[in-house]
C-alpha cells in the first residue's frame, strides 16, 4: 500500500498490537528479522521481494539498496515478458492474416482451398484442433463447407447434417443471435443438444462466430477444443476478423464466377452479331452491285437515249449506290476483324510502289479541291512484308480523309525506316483534331461533332478499320493534330511483319 520498503531488526521488538500477525508468522517460520522491496511501476507496488533471518539484526544500507535494485529489475523483466508475448501474439495474428490472404489472392476460382485455409489458420492461432465453415444456403439451413474433425464419424455427422437457426447446437445458436457464442463445455451442457456426438468427437470447449455480410447472415465459423478452456476475448476477436475473410473470399468467387460467365455470354453475342453482319453485308453487297451496274449501263445509253433530266437522277442514284458499297465493304471488313475471321496475306512489297497506287488513287481528288499533292519517300527502302493490299487500303483512307477534310494548302506521304520499323505519315494543312477527340476517332462510328466535318460525309469507319489491320501486323497508328493548322497520321508497322493472331481491341 504504502510502496516504500520496509524494515524490521527484530520481530519480537515489534508491537504486539500493530503487528500481531507478523509476529505471528515469525514464531511459526522461525525468523526474527526482515527486509521487503516493493517491486514498482509507475509508483504502484505490483509485487515484494522479501528476505528474511533467523537472527535479528539490522541489513546493510548497501544491502537495502540492492535489493530495492533487484526489485526493479524484476519489474522490467516482468515487463519484457508481457511486451514480447503481446508483440509474439500480435506477429501471429498478422503472419496468419496475411497467410489468408495469400491463399486468397492464389486460388480466386475455388473457394474450397480458400476456406479451408482460412479455417485452419483460425484453429492453429487460437489453440482449437478441429473447426468448421458453415454457409447458408437457399434452403435456410447451414451446411458444411470445409474444416477439419479428429475422428472421421463427427466430421462426417458434420458434414451431411444441415444447421437450422435456433436448434440446440452452436451453429444454431450463432445463427439465431447473429452474435459470437461460446459453449465451455459441450459434453456437459444439458441445453447442448448432441452431446452424443460430441462425445464421439471430443469436443469440449467451443466457439462460433457470425459470417455477416452488409448485416445479414451468410454463414457460421466454429472452432471446437478438445479440453475445457473458454476462448479469451483477444480470440473471439481474431475469429471475427477471420470470419470476415471467409466473406470477403465467398464474395470474391462468386463475383468472379459471374463476370466469367458474362464476358462468355457477351462474346458469343458479339461472335453472333460479327457472323450476321458479315453475311447481311455479303446478301446486300450481290443486289447492290447489280444496282450499280445497270445503272451505270442505263446512263451509258446501253437501254437507248436517256432523257437529260433521268440522266441526272441516274448518276445520283449511282452516285449513292457506291456510297452505300463503301458503307457496307466498311462493316463487312469491321465485322470480319471482329470475328477474327480476317486473315492477312502476306507478301513482299514495295513502300514506293504502295504510295505511288495511292496517290494516282486519290489524284483526281485532290485536283478537284485544288490541293497540291506530293510525296517523300526516300530511295533504297527495303522491301517489307505484310498484306500490301490492306496496307494500302490504310494509306488510301488516311490520304483521302486528308484530302476530304482540307481545303487549301496540301496533302503528303512521308516514309522513312526507323528500327526495323516503316514510318509512313499523312501530312495536311486542313481542319485539325481538336486533343478531346483524337483518341475518339479511332473508334467505331466516331465523327468529329462539327459541322464542317460533317459535311464532308462518311461512316466514321475507316480509321477503326486502319487501325485494326495496322495491329494485325503489330504496329501501331497515332495522330498529332493542331485545330486549324492541320494533321499528321502516323503508321508505323515492322519491316517483316508476322500477323498477330487477334486484333487487339
Ligand atoms: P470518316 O472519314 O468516314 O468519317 P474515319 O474513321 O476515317 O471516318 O474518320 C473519323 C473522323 O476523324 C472523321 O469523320 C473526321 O472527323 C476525323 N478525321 C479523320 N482524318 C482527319 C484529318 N486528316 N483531318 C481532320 N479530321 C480528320
Amino acid at each position: 500500500i504504502e510502496a516504500r520498503v520496509t524494515h524490521v531488526v527484530d520481530t519480537e521488538e515489534l508491537d504486539p498490537q500493530e503487528y500481531a500477525l507478523t509476529k505471528d508468522y515469525a514464531v511459526q517460520h522461525g525468523f526474527r528479522a526482515q527486509l521487503n522491496a516493493p517491486m514498482l511501476q509507475e509508483g504502484r507496488a505490483i509485487g515484494c521481494i522479501c528476505l528474511r533471518r533467523r537472527n535479528p539484526g539490522a541489513f546493510t544500507s548497501r544491502q537495502i539498496e540492492l535489493l530495492e535494485t533487484f526489485a526493479a529489475q524484476a519489474v522490467i523483466a516482468i515487463q519484457n515478458v508481457h511486451l514480447f508475448t503481446e508483440l509474439r501474439e500480435a506477429l501471429e495474428y498478422q503472419t496468419a492474416t496475411s497467410e489468408v490472404l495469400k491463399v486468397m489472392s492464389r486460388s480466386t476460382f475455388d473457394l474450397g482451398p480458400v476456406l479451408q485455409t482460412v479455417i485452419e489458420t483460425a484453429a492453429r492461432l487460437c489453440k482449437a484442433e478441429m473447426g468448421g465453415v458453415f454457409q447458408l444456403e437457399d434452403d435456410g439451413a447451414f451446411h458444411w463447407k470445409a474444416g477439419h474433425a479428429l475422428d472421421p464419424r463427427y466430421q462426417e455427422h458434420e458434414r451431411e447434417t444441415p444447421h437450422y437457426p435456433g436448434e440446440d447446437t452452436l451453429v444454431g445458436r450463432v445463427a439465431l443471435r447473429g452474435a459470437p457464442v461460446s459453449e465451455l463445455d459441450a459434453l456437459n451442457d444439458p441445453a447442448y443438444g448432441p452431446r452424443d456426438m460430441a462425445e464421439i468427437g471430443q469436443v469440449r470447449s467451443m466457439l462460433g462466430v457470425p459470417m455477416l455480410r452488409d448485416g445479414r447472415l451468410f454463414g457460421v465459423m466454429c472452432l471446437a477444443r478438445t479440453r475445457v478452456e473458454a476462448f479469451s476475448t483477444k480470440q473471439v476477436e481474431a475469429m471475427t476478423v477471420f470470419a470476415d475473410q471467409a466473406v470477403i473470399a465467398i464474395e470474391n468467387v462468386r463475383l468472379i464466377n459471374e463476370i466469367r460467365d458474362k464476358s462468355h455470354q457477351l462474346e458469343v453475342a458479339s461472335q453472333h452479331k460479327s457472323q450476321f453482319l458479315a453475311n447481311m453485308s455479303h446478301e446486300l453487297r450481290t443486289p447492290l452491285n447489280a444496282i450499280i451496274g445497270y445503272t451505270e449501263m442505263m446512263a451509258d445509253g446501253l437501254y437507248g437515249d436517256v432523257p437529260e433530266k433521268a440522266q441526272g437522277v441516274l448518276e445520283r442514284v449511282q452516285a449513292n449506290g457506291r456510297h452505300l458499297l463503301g458503307l457496307i465493304n466498311d462493316v463487312l471488313d469491321l465485322s470480319k476483324i471482329e470475328a477474327g475471321q480476317l486473315v492477312l496475306a502476306m507478301e513482299e512489297y514495295s513502300v514506293a510502289d504502295m504510295v505511288g497506287t495511292v496517290l494516282s488513287a486519290t489524284e483526281s481528288l485532290a485536283r478537284a479541291k485544288n490541293l497540291r499533292l506530293g510525296s517523300d519517300v526516300p530511295a533504297g527502302l527495303p522491301t517489307g512484308t505484310g498484306d500490301a493490299r490492306r496496307l494500302t487500303q490504310v494509306l488510301l483512307n488516311l490520304v483521302g480523309n486528308a484530302i476530304k477534310f482540307t481545303d487549301q494548302g496540301s496533302v503528303e506521304v512521308r516514309a522513312a525506316q526507323v528500327d526495323g520499323r516503316f514510318e509512313l505519315s499523312v501530312v495536311d494543312t486542313g481542319f485539325g483534331i481538336a486533343p478531346e477527340d483524337q483518341a475518339k476517332i479511332f473508334e467505331e462510328f466516331q465523327q468529329v461533332d462539327n459541322t464542317s466535318t460533317r459535311k464532308k460525309g462518311g461512316t466514321g469507319l475507316g480509321l477503326s478499320i486502319s487501325r485494326r489491320i495496322v495491329e494485325l501486323h503489330g504496329g501501331r497508328i497515332t495522330v498529332e493534330s493542331e485545330v486549324g493548322k492541320g494533321s499528321i497520321f502516323k503508321v508505323v508497322v515492322p519491316v517483316n511483319a508476322s500477323p498477330i493472331k487477334e486484333a487487339a481491341q
